[in-house]
Formats: structure tokens, sequence, C-alpha cells
């Protein structure tokens, strides 16, 4: 079996055409996980049971799972020591979706405790490689989703993007990483990070294979009150006019390499026949800021309930006080405990206003930017990320150049709008993405130039 032509839309040719069933090829899959795992470190958890779900499901895709959505019945530990043991007690209803569609499951992977991070190297478990150099990491937070689909370790995975986390990591390891626009596929079942910027999506190889993965999870879903049916938004065909923020290429901090690899993306997308229009993203200076104050003080808030009691790792005090801080102060690690602490201060009497408040007035801003953009182009263009993929250690003890390295991602999330990231090539030997963002309820106008462009 040549595994790497496969992608989902072949297999699922090839299950009705009977040249392979779906065991066959999870087993391969288990094989190459057997080979090349210990050097990536993609999976948390290989599932013992792959070839009985295979059994059962014939014509079943076979997926890896990130670590922070639930399927009954499994460990779901967010890479966070504070969860080690704790069983998922439903399914999410991505993954029960996922499930009634004849989805196998190979495993759990890798991630930034609690989906706070851009490197994987914020998990408890130690960090995942990204398969293009074995001494840099895979991007982050779905970094272990990232490299198994380009190690070839599953022939897809899913992922949560609050910031980038899909994207990111899809970019650095060369594969197509989308998140939805808010709403469209059920937070139900996935460990709340940012509850107003969270979204589950699809890591693939193809688009085409990024767009059936949605289409099965997307929906409205009434344990999920902020999502949307499938029909909210009309169809808004074949893009024409792409926008590029022309600010973005003088911005500090973009790597020379990954400008001209975007320009030579931008000559394509021409040749395609796209009319390019320059745009003036006016407060996209404005969207980390914004991100890091909206994203903690949510995080500070949906932490809460780690708390030693409900479950999960519980340490020893002689008061619930001393249980609770001994807890949390044994079992979180640094990122998260800074993202806590952050999130209270900025929600505290006092600095309510300056800061939270503040953050709310230019997410406004910058939603607005957004609209009077999408009024005058179909699709905006940037790069994914600022540069490929960075050494192991390089940024881990500098938050704030780690933060910097989200500048293209954030705005979607603040947006809810939604966003893809494409192969676009290499840059000293590593992958970059080429990133397109649509608006609200647009994923087939990303889909349509997305396609076309990884010809
Ligand atoms: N890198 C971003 C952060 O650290 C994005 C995380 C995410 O999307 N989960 O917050």
């Amino acid at each position: 079996m040549n595994l790497e032509g496969i992608t989902i839309k072949s297999a699922l040719d090839s299950f009705d055409k009977g040249e392979f069933s779906s065991e066959e090829l999870a087993s391969e899959y288990l094989k190459v996980i057997g080979e090349k795992d210990k050097n990536i470190h993609a999976y948390l958890e290989v599932y013992g049971d792959v070839l009985d779900q295979a059994k059962n499901n014939p014509k079943g895709i076979p997926l890896a799972i990130k670590d922070n959505i639930l399927i009954n019945g499994r460990v779901a530990s967010a890479a966070s020591k504070i969860l080690e043991n704790y069983k998922a007690v439903y399914d999410a209803t991505a993954i029960e979706k996922l499930k009634d569609a004849g989805s196998i499951f190979l495993g759990r992977t890798n991630m930034d405790e609690f989906a706070m991070g851009g490197s994987t190297e914020n998990s408890a478990y130690g960090p995942t490689k990204n398969p293009h150099d074995l001494e840099r990491v895979p991007g982050g937070s779905s970094g272990g989703s990232a490299a198994a689909v380009a190690a070839g370790e599953t022939l897809a995975a899913i992922g949560s993007d609050t910031g980038g986390s899909i994207r990111q990591p899809s970019a650095f390891c060369g594969v197509v990483g989308l998140k939805p626009t808010y709403g469209r596929v059920s937070r139900y079942g996935l460990m709340a990070m940012g509850s107003s910027l969270d979204q589950i999506g699809p890591i693939t190889k193809t688009v085409a294979d990024s767009k059936i993965l949605l289409d099965i999870m997307a929906g409205l879903d009434p344990r999920d009150g902020t999502t949307i049916s499938n029909d909210t938004y009309e169809n808004r065909g074949k893009a024409k006019v792409i926008g590029v923020p022309e600010s973005i290429l003088q911005m500090d901090g973009l790597d020379s390499g990954v400008l001209k690899n975007f320009q030579e993306s931008i000559e394509k997308l021409k040749s395609l026949g796209y009319e390019i229009r320059d745009v003036s993203f006016e407060h996209l200076s404005l969207a980390l800021a914004t991100y890091y104050i909206i994203m903690p003080a949510e995080v500070s808030s949906n932490m809460a309930r780690y708390d030693g009691i409900k479950y999960g790792y519980r340490a020893k005090g002689d008061t619930l006080e001393e249980v609770y801080q001994n807890t949390r102060s044994e079992a979180l690690g640094v990122e998260v405990k800074r993202r806590i602490m952050l999130g209270t201060y900025v929600l505290s009497t006092g600095y309510f206003d300056e800061y939270y408040g503040k953050a709310n007035t230019a997410r406004e801003v910058i939603k607005k930017d957004f609209e009077r953009i999408f009024k005058d182009v179909d699709v905006i263009a940037t790069p994914t990320t600022p540069t490929p993929a960075f050494k192991i250690g390089e940024k881990i003890n500098d938050p704030v150049q780690m933060y910097l390295a989200d500048i293209f991602t954030v705005p979607a999330n603040i947006a809810g709008v939604p966003a893809i990231s494409i192969p676009a090539g290499k840059v000293d030997g590593l992958p970059v993405g080429l990133q397109l963002i649509a608006p609200h309820g647009a994923e087939e106008v990303l889909f349509g130039v997305g396609e076309e462009f990884e010809k």
C-alpha cells in the first residue's frame, strides 16, 4: 500500500471499490507509528483496540484526536498532569459525529498543556518533534496532530484552535489546517480554553479532505448555544478578489524568506486569475494585545474547575484551601499558571475596565476592520506564521517571543471568521503556510481558493 498517496477522498473510493479495507489501512498506520513515533512523539497514547474498531467500521477513516477532545471511556489529559488519569464520561459532539460516520480513532495526540502554547513544548509529557527536522518544534498547540499527519502516522487528525493552534502547526509541518467559523463545530466536549475563541477543526493532507471532515463535524448543537446551523450564511460562491494587508509586508519580525515565499504565493494566485488588491487592516497591530487579554481572562475562569476535588489529580492538604493550592501548584505547568495569573489580574476589580473592557472594545474595532475589508475582497491572504518552525528550546523561556508568533493567526479567532493554512512550499528547507481568511460562514470560499492553490 502506498500510504503517501492516500487521502480521505481516495481511501473512501478504495473502500467502495474493495481495493483495501479500513482494517488494512489502520494496520499500516499502526506500523508507521511503531517505526516513527519513538522519535517524533506525536501520540500520547495509541489505542489498543484500533483493529477492533476497524473490523466494526470497514469503511472508517483512521484519525488521530487531540488530547483535549473527549472520547467516552478514554483518557483525555489535555497533556496536563492534573488530568493524567482522567477518563471522559461522554463523547464530544464532534466525536459523536465522527463515530456516526464510522471513523477509527488511532490514538490521542500531544499538545501544549490545555492548548496554551505554540510549540507543544508545554506538554507535561515531553515535546513533539517536527517530522521535517527533529530538532525543531512542530508548532502548537495541536503539534501532535499536525506532526502525526505530516509523518504519515495517520490519514488525518483533529485539533483545536483558539489563536492559531490548528493553522500554525499545520504550516510548520506542511499540512492543511482549518479553523472553522466560530460556532460552526460544537465545542461540547472540547476542554475550554478561551470559550469565545475556541474551535475544533481538521488537519489533513489536502483541502478536499478538510472539507470532508468539516462537513461531518459541523452543525447546530443544542448542547452548545453558540453553534450555528449550516444554512445560517448564504453561499458566497467562488472568490474573485483577494486582499493583501500591505502593512504586514513591512512588519518587524517577518522572516525575509517567509516574505519572499508569500510574494511568490500571491503571484501564483494572480496567475490563477485572482485579482489581488491591497487592503488596509488598520487595527492588526492591536490583535495580539487584545488576544493576550481576552484569552487569559477566559482561561482563568475556565481553569477554576481544576481544583483537585471535581476530577483529576488531588494533592494532600490539611484544609480544603491547602488541597486547592497544592493541587494546582503541583499539577499545572508554568505557562498555564502564567495565564491564570494574567487573567485573574485583568479581571480584578479596579483593572477590569482598563484591560478587559478595553480589549473588548478593541475586539469590536478589529471585527469592523474585517467587515470593511470584506466589502471589497472575498478572501484575505497572509503568511500563516512570521517564521518557519523554530528550534526546540529557542523560545520557551521568552513567552513574549512565543506570543509574537501568533500575529497572523489570532485576528480570525478574535473576529470569529474562518481561516485555513495551506502548504506554500519551503523556506530554508522547512515548510511554511499561506493563510486564507474569509467572512463568517464562508468556508466554501476558502476551500475553492485553497484547492486551486494547492494544485
Ligand atoms: N499559540 C496561541 C496561544 O498560545 C494559540 C493557542 C491555541 O490556539 N490554542 O495562546
